[in-house]
């Protein structure tokens, strides 16, 4: 089946009940038993709840994966990932990633006795220097939040293996509609659904999909017993965004695409950061990897001033100033200030994050009023002395 009809159809299955259509939202807490021990496959909703089983059914599917779970947040589908290690077990981590996993790793997790090396993942040969027998973990963040530095998933997968290491992708920015992470051989995909899955910003959740029913059970065995679930409205939600995932991202690919080629012929605009140029270093693997680039794009103002940053920033009308990304509407975010201001300055300056940097989140309005209003904001700023 071709993916625009998987998304589609993914988990639904019209209700026993009473034929509806779509998957009720079971909101309920618990399930009336006929006798001791004897149930319909449902006891406790912290367990099992059926609007979560048909996303986790759906989750699966559009993964091209065997099993689907689905969490609180997107951070809490991370944590569990970490819950499978133990005190002593290193962790690889990128060196440009989400700022709330940096924040898990290193100030929750490190307490616990887990080590994590934070290194660059664009380049392969640097991965292996870092592997001992504590390794456990691979962590892999591609394209990366927010510098859209492209790491080899496959390329990996195949060192993981070798050292016998799980790797586990963030497939946050890319989505599954671009790139499937499980299909190059990584043994778990992990998604904040709050932003492409959804993609209309109005529910926070995360998911976890994997192959190998052993560590399905690992980490159900987790889900159920650190009891970061989803509830039913969440998971209703977020089945409905799944519907227009194909679409969707067809044209926040296109006029990611129409935006960053604007961005890289004005003249105020120092570096866009977009995989899909040719002379962007991941581009060989971005475009062998992904079905299209996305929507997501960072760039820096020629002139290097934080006010004229500021002043972009707060003069877009139709880019909202905001964290968070993947929704219909388009958005932009300072990452120093606000989604990335939990990385020490230090680390992020060193790692290529600066404190003029801007995102975008590119959204599916019509991409010439898109320009037009990212071009009176450029004005703007260029005015800033
Ligand atoms: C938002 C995000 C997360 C965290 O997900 P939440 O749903 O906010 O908990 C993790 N990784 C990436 C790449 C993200 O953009």
């Amino acid at each position: 089946m071709k993916k625009l009809t998987k998304y589609i159809h993914a988990g639904a299955h019209p209700d026993p009940s009473t034929g509806a259509i779509m998957t009720p939202i079971y909101q309920t807490s618990t399930y009336v038993q006929e006798a001791p021990g004897v149930n319909k496959g449902f006891e406790y909703a912290r367990s099992q709840n059926p609007t979560r089983q048909a996303l986790e059914e759906a989750l699966a599917v559009i993964e091209e994966g065997n099993f689907g779970l689905a969490f609180s947040s997107g951070v809490a589908a991370t944590d569990a990932v970490i819950k499978l290690l133990k005190p002593g077990d290193e962790v690889i981590a990128g060196n440009d990633m989400y700022g709330g996993t940096y924040r898990l790793f290193s100030k929750v997790f490190e307490k616990f006795g887990i080590v994590f090396h934070y290194i660059n993942l664009s380049d392969i040969n640097n991965i292996e220097k870092h592997i001992n027998p504590k390794t456990k973990l691979v962590w892999v963040e591609t394209p990366t939040n927010p510098l859209m530095n492209i790491a080899d998933i496959a390329g990996i997968a195949h060192l993981s293996k070798k050292h016998k290491l799980l790797l586990c992708v963030d497939n946050t920015f890319a989505s599954p509609a671009l790139q499937n992470p499980l299909s190059l051989g990584a043994d778990i995909v992990m998604h904040s659904a709050t932003k492409y899955l959804s993609g209309h910003s109005d529910v926070i959740q995360g998911a976890l999909i994997m192959n190998d029913k052993a560590l399905r059970d690992e980490l159900y065995f987790i889900q159920k017993s650190c009891g970061a679930v989803p509830g039913p409205m969440d998971c209703f939600l977020v089945l409905r965004g799944i519907k227009t995932l194909g679409i969707r991202m067809e044209r926040h690919s296109a006029n990611g695409e129409k935006i960053a080629h604007f961005l890289k012929s004005h003249p105020a605009i120092k570096k866009v950061y977009w995989p899909g140029f040719e002379e962007h270093p991941g581009y060989a693997i971005a475009k062998k990897q992904m079905k299209s680039f996305g929507g997501m794009i960072s760039f820096e103002l020629k002139q290097e001033s934080i006010e004229a940053a500021r002043k972009l920033l707060s003069s877009t009308k139709l880019f909202s100033l905001a964290e968070s990304l993947g929704g219909v509407e388009s958005l932009i975010n300072h990452p120093a200030s606000m989604t990335h201001a939990s990385i020490p300055r230090e680390e992020r300056i060193k790692n290529g994050l600066s404190d003029t940097l801007i995102r975008l989140s590119v959204g599916i309005e019509d991409a010439d009023d898109l320009i037009e209003d990212l071009n009176q904001a450029i004005q703007l700023a260029e005015n800033v002395k």
